[in-house]
């Protein structure tokens, strides 16, 4: 059975982009109006040789009483069933509320996270990335699942962590 890693992280950061560009494929669902994306999805991937499955996760909704608390809570049925965790923020808008409740959650788990600072499409937004370096969860690789830019660097330790 292929290590699982779990793609967490607040609606619209882009999770489900990043889980396209590493899978390969166009499958992820991706909308601009969150609360899209079913509960969880499984793909196949591979990197440098070695094959493991991504958990997308999402489809909270929007609006609802308490939302931090349930993006919290999905968050943590991925990271429980994962072998290693990317956790997704967008470096362009910075720790949201949401995000603080994801963190809060991550820094109880004992697996290898993965910081994501996506939609770092361009030169410009790398200092954004680096603001991330407080959350404690190590280098906050700039990466933009849009157009690819970093996703290499990611994958690379990742798949080390497997
Ligand atoms: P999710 O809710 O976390 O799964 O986020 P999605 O993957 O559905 O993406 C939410 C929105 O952000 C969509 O409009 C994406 O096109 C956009 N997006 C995702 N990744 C990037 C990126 O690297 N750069 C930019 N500029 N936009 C992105
Ligand atoms: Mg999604």
């Amino acid at each position: 059975v292929p290590p699982v890693v779990a793609i967490v992280g607040r609606p619209n950061v882009g999770k489900s982009t990043l889980v396209n560009r590493i899978i390969g494929r166009r499958q992820a669902v991706v909308e601009d109006v969150s609360g899209v994306t079913r509960d969880r999805v499984f793909y196949d991937a591979e990197w440098n040789g070695k094959p493991f499955t991504v958990a997308d996760t999402g489809g909270w909704e929007y609006g609802v009483k308490g939302l931090d608390a349930k993006v919290a809570d999905q968050a943590e049925r991925a990271v429980d069933v994962a072998d290693a965790v990317v956790f997704v923020v967008d470096a362009t808008v910075g720790i949201t509320a949401t995000d603080e409740a994801i963190v809060t959650m991550l820094r109880k788990a004992r697996k290898p996270i993965i910081l994501a600072a996506n939609k770092v499409d361009g030169q410009s937004q790398e200092a954004d990335a680096a603001g991330l370096w407080g959350l404690g969860f190590g280098y906050p690789y700039p990466v933009s699942g849009l157009h690819g830019r970093g996703a290499a660097d990611l994958l690379d330790s990742l798949v080390d962590e497997l």
